[in-house]
């Protein structure tokens, strides 16, 4: 007698091969066979009826490190489909971790990912500083879903550096003792190295997160030490001015797979995502393994002018970072400040978060009655009714509510035939939900449902099977991650059970249950009957199941 089996089900396998109707049979967490109609007899059988059976979604783009702390259950990844984590993409990580700088990692946090500092107080249990105690305290709380990490360099450099880290560049002796620590967290399981060079990535205070400050020579020592084992991925999420040239010499130079973050279109500049994609495969072409990752999600952020994430990229914002209170609201209605961003706005560029469509960036909840009739309006459309420039209808509704008006805006991601070329891209990986981050602004952790509801079922971008695959098996292979993303006997029973009829994603909605009662975005998934982790049921077609066990593995041997 085995443990699970799974009657007639639409077997969609991760390989990218046809779907067939048949059975899959679990037992002791592994999947022991697959098959059209299977002799065996089990404890529990699921009568599947047509409904789809695929591994589960592996989200190779996360930022639980903080969260997982606090919640083992990393909501709501799991119910969404998601078996599988990688935590600290972008080298946002909060290990290593001196307590002395737990505050300074903290207000990094806040400003770079947009994680309430009430919450990252109130919940991060500090139970570690080295990377190696941090993963032992993840392996001994466990989580619903299977986790790997990326050593961080944001993280690594604060501890070397201490404060200085967010200031210059690093002598000789602190890359050295970076790359010890490098060094340490793959002998303890990490499964690469994460950085970022993004101007748009600013932490405490305004400064640019660490990482930003390093050297050409400093990144290369730093992923070379991650690889002399032979194995790792070196992951950034990259600043324009970052060629893929550079970042081809350090795949060369180590033979590790580069993931390049973050690949998204921008209208304003249509072709510079395709100039990066065509960088990558004439890389692939040489024999160098790198990879663009792509979202399947419109990128719209829901925001305030205390913490205005879309623009907080832009130089002339500069003199608002970091501030708040009457100092911010000063500067706010400062009118050469307001001029400044109009000119840089007006400017053209390769690369900005956000380019003045003020079509696209809409009133979502006012604070005074009397401005309610904004609501769901655009800035565009409010300032032409008035007047005035949209900037001004902007932050002057804003510093009239006390910088509590939320606003939305669509910035990147919305050419739906430009995503669809770049999610069918042979060297693009379906990926960035951010999961665990910018928590106040959106919730892309949904990403898989959206990809086979919207993408393959409505769009027609690609076939159900594909769209499994580049869910599945793909990132799987790239992570090194054995025995995950296929239905495969002998492979790990990480499995999704949904209807592919209804699968998608709901409306996001605003709760308030992050620790100190911080709000965040969340959704709930459309057509998932059932998540099995390690063969543990941990969500049903309600969402996670109550007293969700703590069926994930931390994962720490990766395939070379
Ligand atoms: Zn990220």
């Amino acid at each position: 007698m085995i443990d699970l089996v799974f009657r007639d089900a639409l077997v969609v396998d991760g390989s990218g091969g046809e779907p067939f109707r048949g059975d899959v049979a679990v037992d002791g967490g592994v999947i022991v066979a697959v098959g059209r109609q299977l002799d065996v007899e089990a404890a529990r059988t699921i009568s599947a009826d047509g409904l789809a059976l695929m591994p589960g979604i592996i989200d190779s783009h996360t930022h639980f490190d903080a969260q997982i702390t606090w919640d083992p259950t990393l909501s709501p990844s799991p119910a969404l489909g998601v078996t599988t984590a990688v935590i600290g993409n972008c080298g946002f990580t909060i290990a290593p971790c001196r307590p002395a700088d737990r505050e300074l990692t903290m207000k990094n946090l806040t400003q770079v990912e947009g994680m309430s500092i009430d919450a990252l107080r109130a919940g991060i249990d500090w139970g570690f500083e080295s990377f190696g105690e941090y993963m032992a305290q993840l392996r001994k709380r466990g989580s619903v879903a299977n986790v790997a990490a990326y050593v961080g360099h944001s993280s690594l450099r604060t501890y070397v550096m201490g404060a200085d880290a967010a200031r210059r560049a690093a002598t000789d002796a602190e890359i050295a003792q970076m790359q010890a620590i490098v060094r340490d967290a793959m002998a303890h399981g990490a499964v690469g190295f994460a950085s970022s060079t993004s101007p748009a990535h600013n932490g405490a205070g305004g400064l640019p997160m660490p990482s930003r400050l390093a050297s050409d020579a400093e990144m290369a020592a730093l992923v070379g030490a991650m690889a002399e084992g032979g194995r790792g991925v070196y992951m950034l999420t990259k600043g324009a001015h970052t060629q893929i040239a550079f970042l081809e010499s350090l795949a060369a130079a180590t033979g590790r797979p580069v993931m390049v973050a973050a690949l998204l279109h921008n209208s304003v500049a249509p072709r510079a995502v395709f100039d990066d994609l065509d960088a990558i495969t004439a890389a692939n072409a040489r024999g160098h393994r790198l990879l663009g990752q792509v979202s399947c999600c419109a990128l719209t952020m829901d925001f305030t002018l205390a913490s205005p994430y879309p623009v907080e990229g832009l130089v002339s914002w500069k003199p608002a970072l970091g501030k708040d209170g009457a100092e911010l609201r000063a500067i706010l209605a400062d009118p050469a400040f307001r001029a400044g961003v109009r000119t840089e706005l007006a400017t053209a560029t390769t690369f900005r978060l956000f380019n003045g469509q003020w079509g696209q960036v809409h009133v979502v909840e006012t604070a005074r009655a009397s401005n309610a009739p904004l609501e769901q309006r655009s800035l565009a459309d409010i300032a032409a009714a008035t007047g005035r420039d949209p900037l001004d209808a902007m932050l002057d509704l804003a510093l009239d509510e006390d910088l509590a008006t939320v606003f939305t805006a669509q910035l990147l991601n919305s050419d739906e035939a430009a995503v669809a070329r770049m999610l069918n891209h042979p060297h693009s990986i379906v990926s960035l939900s951010d999961a665990g981050a910018h928590l106040t602004f959106f919730n892309d952790a949904g990403f898989g449902l959206h990809l086979l509801g919207h993408w393959s079922r409505d769009l027609g971008a690609m076939s159900l099977a594909e769209a499994v695959r580049r869910l599945t098996s793909h990132p799987a292979d790239v992570l090194g991650l054995e025995r995950r993303g296929r239905l495969r006997a002998g492979d790990a029973a990480d499995l999704l059970l949904f209807d592919p009829a209804s699968v998608g994603l709901a409306a996001k909605r605003r709760v308030h249950d992050l620790p100190a009662g911080a709000a965040r975005l969340t959704t709930d998934a459309l057509g998932v009957h059932g998540v099995w982790v390690n063969g543990r049921q941990v969500a049903d077609a309600r969402g996670l199941v109550a007293g969700a066990p703590l069926a994930g593995e931390l994962l720490t041997r990766f395939a070379a």
